[in-house]
């Protein structure tokens, strides 16, 4: 029997997050409740919850997987047992997008755990239809990185990336270092990959970057110089902020490459289009990730995981449990301790 309450961690303001006790959800008509292994924490979560705009009252955190526990009505391709990863997104299910297999940018799209009940509780319910298979001995917290991967799969795609192509990665936080991973599974004959700090210029190497630019060699003439040297196919940018990173980008690419950004930018950026335009270069914008008949990055992404089980194993820095979220959010926002991927297995 599972119990009517459960334990979730809810954020109450501004860099404030702890547990509460919250009813146990019940699976609606077309969902299904899973019990929650991993959750991992996103840098997203970490700036939402410093302006205080996680969600009161329900449970945050969207990178979740865990085990099919009950299903709502007019449930069916899911069993119970079944051990899954959760694209954590709410859609309208009827409009163009969503019809089209775009429910990211469905205009009535709710993001699980950032709009909606998340996974950093013990239980959550999500749609039957966004629940994807996670093969057999995967470790739980390697799974829940299906949520960060899907964004970078999704970004090679949004550019349509080929086999063979030489790619740079901007940035080698978790999502540019699930980039260099995505990019080299996908069969990118070379990967360049740049990095603010040393540990994380490591983890570029183990996860297959051929080549990783520190600071000085990452700055933008140099970039420049790097590709008239060799074409660069597709610019990812991955850092976002304040970084002047597109520009970077703009400048780098080959005549006819393509730039995808994947970074979050909060405030106005200065654009040099010249670049842009005289070499047309498509700059590809990308949110999250999507299915639709034909494809799914978080599919994807579950199969590339599973293939490269150690490499990814390197991006978990720390597995908490539950009932120590506020230390697994104080050690995920200190990337100079060496923290790329908090998991908080309930
Ligand atoms: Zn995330
Ligand atoms: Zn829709």
């Amino acid at each position: 029997m599972t119990s009517s309450t459960m334990q979730a961690a809810v954020s109450s303001g501004p860099n404030q997050i702890g547990l509460q006790s919250l009813a146990t959800p019940e699976a609606d008509a077309g969902d299904v409740r899973v019990r929650i292994e991993a959750c991992g924490i996103c840098g997203s979560d970490l700036a939402l919850l410093g302006v205080g705009a996680l969600p009161p009252g329900m449970p945050a955190g969207h990178e979740m997987m865990g085990v099919i526990e009950s299903l709502g009505a007019d449930v069916t391709g899911v069993t119970v047992g079944q051990r899954v990863a959760v694209e954590p997104f709410r859609t309208c299910g009827t409009c163009t997008s969503c019809r089209a297999g775009r429910g990211n940018i469905c205009r009535e799209a709710k993001l699980l755990g950032v709009h909606a009940p998340g996974g950093l509780a013990e239980y959550a319910t999500v749609p039957a239809q966004r629940v994807f298979p996670v093969a057999e001995g995967l470790p739980s917290p390697i799974a829940a990185l299906a949520e960060p991967l899907s964004v970078s799969v999704h970004g090679l795609r949004r550019v349509a990336f080929e086999p063979g192509q030489r790619v740079l990665v901007l940035g080698a936080g978790s999502v540019g270092l699930l980039t260099v991973l995505a990019a080299k599974a996908f069969g990118a004959g070379e990967v360049i990959a740049t990095a603010r700090h040393a540990h994380q210029a490591e983890r570029a190497e183990a996860l297959g970057a051929d080549r990783v630019l520190l600071e000085r060699e990452a700055e933008p003439m140099a970039l420049a110089q790097l590709g008239q040297e060799r074409d660069i196919d597709i610019v990812v940018e991955t850092v976002g902020g304040t970084a002047d990173t597109l520009n970077a980008a703009g400048i780098a690419v080959r005549p006819g490459g393509a730039v995808s950004v994947l970074g979050v930018f909060m405030a106005p950026v200065s654009l040099q289009t010249l670049p842009f335009l005289m070499k047309e270069v498509t700059l590809g914008f990308s949110y999250c990730y999507e299915h639709g008949d034909d494809h799914a990055d978080f599919a994807d992404s579950l199969q590339i995981l599973d293939e490269h089980r150690d490499a990814a194993a390197q991006l978990i820095t720390h597995t908490l449990p539950l009932t120590e979220v506020e230390r697994a959010f104080t050690l995920a926002a200190d990337r100079k301790a060496g923290a790329i991927k908090v998991s908080v297995t309930p």
